[in-house]
């Protein structure tokens, strides 16, 4: 089971009250287009493909990678089954085999900084797999308020896209963590990332770069529309009064703790096989 020494738990667990969930880049325009089109495609229930993806089951394999801090060894065998529980109770089509766990030792690779030199040379030389594999980084991170952060899908990606690719959780955010995000639902909501989705609160940046009420949103039918950041479960909460429906405040997808976390809908299902099919499966590189 898992097993964490304390010294790493009260580093964080005195941040639960200030943590962002989530430090994943804004989604980029190309994503976006993307979202746009498929969104258009799924509504149209002419369109054939929409069968193929609505039936796709796939494995993904699966590497991990962990930096060690001072910490006993962590079995991962518990959260891939997290993983595993969560993405087929909610019908996705998508489960996750655990190919390899690697504990890591290298002081220069702690309290990695999303986006720095740092980054690019620990995921180069720990990276594993293709394109269409999961790379999980078990690490600190630099901004001590945020859980974990990862990349989504790119059309063509380069030679650097393909490195940083993959999902960076801290520690602690794994099952049995401390806190309100300690059952390992960090790891869902970045691999919801990973497989293309949005936040349910996601901005708009041309039409409403403050609220997730107006504009595009998620690009998801079946999320309602939500202002800003859920936290705790705050059952009944409707910050988009005048649009129909309450808050998606147990998806994965917004930042509620996570044991009010339980939901992919379907329309985020199917967005995940159908990005997933378009930009991993089929992607050439290695
Ligand atoms: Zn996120």
């Amino acid at each position: 089971m898992l097993s964490i020494k304390s010294s790493v738990l009260l580093g964080f667990s005195s941040l639960a009250s200030a943590i962002t969930r989530c430090g994943s880049a804004p989604p980029s325009d190309a994503i976006r287009a993307l979202h746009s089109e498929y969104e258009a495609e799924e509504n149209s229930t002419s369109a054939p493909e929409n069968r193929d993806r609505i039936t796709l089951s796939t494995t993904i394999d699966t590497y991990v990678h962990i930096i060690q801090h001072e910490s006993a060894p962590v079995d991962l065998t518990a959260r891939i089954s997290v993983l595993n529980t969560r993405f087929a109770d909610s019908n996705t089509g998508f489960m996750f085999n655990l190919v390899s766990q690697q504990d890591v030792q290298n002081d220069n690779w702690r309290n990695v900084e999303p986006g720095s030199p740092q980054e690019l040379d620990m995921k180069s030389t720990l990276r594993q797999g293709r394109y269409r594999d999961l790379n999980i980084y078990v690490d600190t991170i630099s901004d001590g308020s945020i859980l974990g952060y990862a990349q989504f899908p790119e059309e063509n990606p380069d030679s650097t896209t393909l490195a940083l690719d993959g999902v960076v959780v801290i520690p602690d955010s794994l099952p049995g963590g401390t806190g309100p995000y300690g059952l390992g639902l960090t790891t869902v909501h970045e691999v919801g990332h990973w497989l293309s989705l949005f936040h349910t609160f996601q901005p708009d940046p041309i039409v409403s770069p403050d609220s997730g009420c107006n504009g595009a949103g998620d690009y998801i039918i079946d999320t309602p529309a939500e202002d800003s950041p859920a936290s705790a479960c705050p059952e009944g909460r409707d910050s988009c009064p005048i649009i129909p429906g309450l808050d998606p405040i147990r998806n994965y997808m917004d930042y509620s703790g996570d044991a009010c976390l339980d939901q992919f809908t379907m329309g985020q299902a199917m967005r995940m096989r159908t990005m997933f099919m378009a930009l991993r499966a089929m992607s050439p590189v290695k």
